[in-house]
């Protein structure tokens, strides 16, 4: 076989990508800049560093999403998830690793394989030919970053994230929130039904502010902010300008009656936009901040409405450059412009060291299977796997993209189940249930 499989990037993506490529039979060769180029939060030259924490998250994969996800990665002979059980450290239910054994088992492995290859240097430009996966991760080097944006448009590659915490919609109280858009904009009933709005009268806000000011939060890296403008503030420095300012910009009250008192004006009010087309998730629109996150739900928990909210994910703001996938992918990950060029990992818009190396071990196959004449389907959807390409690739809005953690919100509702927080475990168990049958055949059709 003559055809190579190109990595841009051997972080967690591109090592699992190159690790299920070359077992499919496919040379690899893998290009890192590390060591020669170096990025502000990695410190060594090896595969798949761990550049902050070192926790895989959740290992349970009957009631935790990230768990499944360690699942179906286990499942399909993943590289990465096998030597983060190897370097496993104690930490109760979660997978903690030993991230420098980790790390260099990973290059060790991949360098020893006879069709991979590791090519030391920095890739600065877009290929116009042959098979190609960018795995460059969050801090994608400005060059090609720039050579990205040359190619998808300045307006759909970002450069910081600005992540607004994300509710599941079940937990939120409908007996108190309700759904209108400001002066009930909109075309349709859909469109003047499209915000969840949180109402608080002046004693909530002022409490609600003071929390704010008060809460525990977390800074930038050094190096981190290169390139940073005030575009975006966190919703507490917008507090410390002014403790009115809140309710001037994301918590204004105007135009909007309250469904349950509508006698009853509203100090400020918190809205809440709807984050996936199965309406499962809301995003608290203009809420990214850097609060600690047991600070954030402690405080997101005093918006009425919101006092037995569950999270998705919680809020952030980060160095973190990311495709707008929905506009730019098709399910195969390639570029729609491009298909020889298939992205993978954090720069798709997925965020941390397992969903990042989900998807390259999904871009791996792929690309693979590809360049031996036997396409494969995307993953099926209603894996943890296939529930979150669908959602960068399709189910997101695409207009207001950020990156996204695997959840349950992501996967289709199980017929027949109880909703709300009674139903949770059985509704989990059907999800992983049905998650690992499906991955399991997708799997099987393969080999
Ligand atoms: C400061 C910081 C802290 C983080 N903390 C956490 C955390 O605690 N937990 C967590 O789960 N996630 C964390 N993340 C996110 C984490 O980086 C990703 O989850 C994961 O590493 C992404 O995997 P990846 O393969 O997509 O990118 P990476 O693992 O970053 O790999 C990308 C690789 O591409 C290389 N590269 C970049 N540009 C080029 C180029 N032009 N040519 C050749 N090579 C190139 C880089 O050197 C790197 O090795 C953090 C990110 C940052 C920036």
């Amino acid at each position: 076989m003559t055809q190579e499989l190109h990595i841009v990037g051997g972080g967690m993506a591109g090592s699992e990508a190159a690790w299920q490529a070359a077992n499919m039979g496919v040379n690899v060769v893998i290009h890192e800049m590390r060591p020669k180029v170096e990025t502000f939060a990695h410190r060594t030259g090896n595969l798949a560093e761990m550049v902050c924490s070192n926790s895989f998250r959740s290992d349970d994969d009957e009631q935790n999403a990230v768990g499944l996800l360690h699942w179906e990665m286990r499942a399909a002979n993943g590289l990465i998830m096998a030597m983060a059980d190897k370097h496993r450290l104690p930490a109760g239910g979660a997978l903690a690793v030993d991230r420098d054994p980790f790390s260099e088992s990973v290059t060790d492995t991949l360098r020893a394989l006879p069709n991979v290859r590791v090519e030391y240097g920095e890739i600065t430009e877009l290929p116009s030919d042959g098979h190609w996966i960018i795995a460059t991760g969050p801090l994608t080097s400005s060059a090609l970053g720039a050579a990205i944006q040359a190619e998808t448009g300045a307006e759909r590659l970002a450069f910081f994230d600005a992540i607004a915490p994300i509710v599941y919609a079940e937990s939120i109280d409908m007996d108190v929130a309700w759904m209108q858009s400001r002066y009930d904009k909109g075309e349709t009933e859909e469109e003047q039904k499209a915000y969840l709005n949180c109402p608080m009268n002046r004693d909530q806000y002022e409490a609600f502010i003071d929390a704010l000011l008060a809460a525990d939060k977390t800074e930038f890296h050094e190096g981190e902010t290169a390139g940073y403008f005030d575009g975006c503030l966190p919703i507490e420095v917008m507090a410390e300008r002014g403790r009115e300012t809140l309710r001037h910009g994301p918590m204004k009250p105007v135009g909007l009656t309250n469904a349950h008192k509508p006698d009853e004006k509203a100090y400020a009010v918190v809205q809440l936009r709807r984050d996936n087309a199965l309406g499962t998730l809301y995003n608290i629109v203009g809420f990214q901040t850097k609060m600690k996150y047991g600070a954030q739900t402690e405080v997101f928990k005093m918006i009425p409405g919101l006092e037995n909210a569950s999270f998705a994910r919680l809020g952030g703001i980060h160095r973190n450059t990311f495709l707008n996938s929905p506009t730019l992918l098709d399910d195969q990950m390639r570029l729609r412009s491009r298909p020889n060029i298939r992205f993978a990992g954090q720069v798709t818009g997925v965020e941390g060291y397992v969903e990042s190396a989900a998807m390259g071990l999904l871009a791996g196959r792929l690309a693979a299977a590809e360049i031996l004449g036997k396409p494969l389907p995307t993953a099926p959807l209603n894996s943890a796997m296939g529930a979150l390409v669908h959602h960068i690739t399709g189910g997101a809005e695409a207009k207001t993209f950020q990156p996204m953690n695997v959840n349950f919100g992501l996967f289709q509702p199980v017929d027949g189940l109880k909703g709300g927080r009674r139903g949770r475990k059985d509704r989990y168990k059907a999800y992983t249930d049905r998650a690992k049958a499906d991955w399991q055949g997708w799997l099987d059709a393969q080999s």
